[in-house]
């Protein structure tokens, strides 16, 4: 009898206790369907990029002597659901057992669980083997405080896995944070790294996806859809950027740059969200760099603390707090998305470059996301859960465990403060400091009143007058406060009239 186990699309690691033994009574199960493709409007890339590596991967699990039964979207017998075409392939194949991989989002954690509840045949869930850290973990660590810091989470992980540690069990350096040196912004040297990710033809998936009549967006060409497919490319790519981007990843994390819009960012997050890299291997490798003399505690440091530290972080936040999590809206904000958001024609030139490399390449470093785009939002009033599905869609690396404490959390202070102690919002001069945008934009950076002024600077006043009975008591918000009582009613009420006429008018910005 047989025994079928189910890979999800993210769950592509050839390295799962699974695949270590072949037997041929289990028969590995991967599909593409449209309960996939549709739950959001996806970028093209998105959907493409995770096609392919599926594809691929059922092809490797072939090579080595596996069973695989392979759906595709186009296959006449797919019904274009999970459980549906689980239920079939159970009496297909006269399957007795039925095992699956926990999977990362709640939505299809709750369906498998309670579909395998009502199923005759012997059901298993086993670990995805991916994480440094279980499910509930970060919720039992912060079990009993109110604050959960991911500093304390972060120095946790340094120690328990002897991370960038000293002989003594003190931090490398002395130090366990070096972000202090790594706000740097990019005064043109050192030049951008080759892109040195592959290129491949996905022609046959993009015709298949408009024959079945999939909705997307966003650009699928040859020359800007690089995304690994597999194992060894991704290690190619892990490769690439430690011996060219990492010895200057710290200083210009947080840079944004018009003509270089990777900068010295891994571009490694799809890589390791589809499981085909793992995070302590991809750390490991960047500590190995700093020991040989490769790239300086800084980078290497700032680095691990976004694999080790935040995204085992928001995953453990996502846990904690899923169901419900996801239809936060703390400031009440409920202002539609412009039409903008798809198509990247904004007067605004930050906006214009950061939503058009999204919409173009599918990717946008993490300071584009949360500075740019998300302060936008925030300021503005934009409605969070539209927000939410914008960022699910857009992004090659957007699965619901990161992205949505990020996006609610992090960037849109839509959960009241869980993740960010205030909200994440600048004016224009942060914007100006850190990039090149507002050389050549239509509004002025240094302007808050009148036609050329540019939007951020009034938004930005006017977004802490308007949440003064939430947000005036914060301790950390003091400075702002005192500057908003100090002016003088009339600025501040002109303030207020020239963001109101901007958040009427959001779709001719
Ligand atoms: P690098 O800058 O090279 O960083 C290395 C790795 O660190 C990344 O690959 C990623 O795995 C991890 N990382 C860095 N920052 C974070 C973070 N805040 N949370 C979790 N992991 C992090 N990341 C996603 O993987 N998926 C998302 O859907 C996603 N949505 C985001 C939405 C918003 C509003 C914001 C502000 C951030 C979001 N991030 C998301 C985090 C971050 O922006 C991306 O991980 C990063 O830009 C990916 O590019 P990279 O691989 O070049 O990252
Ligand atoms: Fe963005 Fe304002 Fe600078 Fe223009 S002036 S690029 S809108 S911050």
């Amino acid at each position: 009898s047989h025994t079928l186990r189910l890979v999800l699309g993210d769950q592509l690691n050839p390295g799962h206790s699974w695949f270590q033994t072949v037997d041929p009574q289990v028969v590995y199960v991967l599909m593409e369907v449209r309960q996939e493709t549709d739950y959001v409007l996806h970028h093209a890339q998105k959907i493409i990029a995770i096609f392919a590596a599926m594809r691929e991967f059922a092809r490797q699990l072939r090579a080595a002597g596996h069973r695989v039964r392979y759906v595709t979207l186009d296959d006449p017998s797919n019904r274009q659901s999970i459980p549906e075409n689980l239920a079939a392939l159970v009496q297909h194949y006269a399957a007795r057992r039925l095992e699956w991989q926990s999977p990362d989002e709640w939505r299809l954690d709750v369906l498998l669980r309670s579909w395998a509840a009502q199923q005759e045949l012997t059901t298993e869930e086993v670990g995805s083997e991916h994480f440094l850290t279980a499910r509930h973990e970060l919720a039992e660590l912060f079990a009993g405080r109110k604050q959960w810091l991911m500093e304390h989470f972060y120095r946790h992980m340094r120690r328990r896995f002897g991370l960038l540690m000293d002989a003594q069990g003190k931090p490398e350096g002395g130090q366990w944070n070096f972000d202090h040196d790594n706000r740097k912004p990019w005064p043109g040297t050192p030049a951008e790294p080759l892109d040195a990710r592959p290129v491949h033809d996905h022609s046959g998936l993009w015709a298949m996806l408009a024959r079945c009549g999939v909705g997307s967006f966003g650009d699928a060409q040859a020359g800007e859809m690089r995304w690994p497919v597999n194992r060894s490319e991704a290690l190619a790519c892990l490769e690439a950027f430690v011996q060219t981007a990492l010895p200057h990843f710290g200083d210009f994390e947080d840079a944004m740059s018009s003509t270089s819009p990777r900068l010295f960012h891994s571009l490694l997050s799809f890589a390791l969200n589809v499981k085909m890299l793992h995070p302590l291997e991809v750390v490991l490798r960047a500590e190995a760099a700093y020991r040989q003399g490769r790239a300086p505690l800084a980078a290497v440091e700032g680095f691990v603390r976004q694999i080790v530290g935040w995204r085992e972080y928001v995953r453990g936040i996502y846990w904690a707090h899923m169901p419900g999590y996801d239809e936060g809206n703390a400031l009440g904000h409920h202002l539609p998305l412009p039409h903008w958001f798809w198509s990247g024609e904004t007067g605004m030139r930050c906006l214009q470059h950061a939503i058009g490399q999204s919409l173009r390449t599918a990717h946008a470093h993490h300071i584009q996301r949360l500075m740019v785009i998300g302060n936008f939002a925030l300021l503005a009033g934009l409605d969070p859960q539209a927000l939410h599905r914008w960022y699910l869609g857009v992004y090659i690396d957007a699965f619901e465990w990161v992205e949505l404490p990020n996006t609610l959390g992090m960037s849109q202070w839509a959960d009241g403060g869980i993740i960010a102690t205030k909200p994440y919002v600048s004016s224009a001069a942060y914007i100006r400091r850190m990039s090149d945008y507002c050389q050549g934009c239509r509004y002025d950076h240094k302007q808050r009143i009148g036609d050329k002024a540019c939007p951020f600077n009034a938004l930005y006043w006017d977004f802490f007058a308007r949440h003064e009975p939430l947000l005036g008591g914060n301790h950390r918000l003091g400075m702002v406060y005192r500057q908003l009582q100090k002016m003088p009613p009339a600025e501040r009420d002109a303030l207020q009239a020239q963001a109101q006429g901007l958040r009427g008018g959001l779709e001719a910005l």
